[in-house]
């Protein structure tokens, strides 16, 4: 569902993904971990097409994300292709971004509308049952300002899953929220890992929860995987010695 082939992104001189190859198949989780500045962010930036790569390939879905095909080869996309190719991406972020000058129900019904061209009663139905599933129906009409943080990350959530993405992205979900709310937004995630078939690719720094519901742990050093595997393995029995320093650093 996911590839990236042999992608460098570098800022000036700094190289930040270097020759990086990383394939998540269908239904997968994928959680990113490694220390601060090692490149997790920036692939899933990479994902959304905030940004250009300076080598290599992006993949989604059997289709290029970052190149569009012309005359048989593959060439750096144009801003409508990646408008189009972005749509596929869900992405859930730290700061939750909502439109604070709309309600719950209408952050959700805004994508679907504008971007995705479904009728209001459409978008309408698709986001109530988003909201009740992620157990906020009974605040739907509610401002963003007058919800809780963890409240808040649920309506996101609902958000981005409304625009049915093919992969479903999560940077840091709950490092902005308070400790006693935490356990509501990853109680979310958890089920979209049992209930759905979704691709997903998450960045924690909550070891815990990322042994649990990944599929896939890939420690990140240097722009690199310095080392993947399942959550057992990787957690209880780490190979690279840069591994272990940095989960004996992070326990
Ligand atoms: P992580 O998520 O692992 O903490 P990031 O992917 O955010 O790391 O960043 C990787 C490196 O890229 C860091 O050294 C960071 O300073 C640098 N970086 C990120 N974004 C930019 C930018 N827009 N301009 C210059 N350097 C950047």
């Amino acid at each position: 569902m996911v590839r990236f082939m042999n992608v460098t992104k570098r800022y000036g001189a700094l190289t930040v993904l270097d020759d990086l190859s990383l394939d998540v198949a269908e239904g997968e989780m994928v959680t990113i971990i490694g220390p601060s500045g090692s490149g997790k962010t920036t692939v899933l930036r990479m994902l959304m097409t905030l940004e250009t790569i300076n080598g290599g390939v992006i993949y989604v879905d059997g289709k290029p994300l970052t190149h569009m095909p012309k005359n048989g080869v593959l060439v750096p996309a144009d801003a409508k292709y990646l408008r189009r190719a972005r749509s596929s991406i869900g992405m859930c972020f730290q700061h939750f971004n909502l439109f604070p000058h709309m309600t719950a129900l209408q952050n959700c019904m805004e994508g679907p509308v504008q971007v995705l061209g479904l009728s209001k009663r459409e978008a309408r139905e698709r986001s109530e049952e988003l909201l009740e599933m992620v157990g906020m129906i009974d605040k739907k009409d509610q401002h963003p300002s007058r919800l809780s943080g963890g409240q808040q990350q649920r309506v996101a959530i609902a958000r981005a899953l409304a625009m049915r993405p093919k992969v479903m992205l999560f940077d840091e979900v709950t490092s902005a929220l308070d400790p006693e709310v935490i356990g509501e937004v990853t109680n979310v995630i958890r089920r979209l890992v049992s209930e759905h078939n979704l691709t997903m690719l998450m960045v924690t720094h909550q070891m815990g929860f990322a042994r649990d519901i990944s599929d896939r742990i890939c420690f990140f050093y240097g722009g690199k995987i310095e080392e993947q595997g399942p959550p057992d393995d990787l957690f209880g029995n780490p190979r690279r010695d840069r591994t272990k320093q940095f989960l004996s650093a992070v326990k």
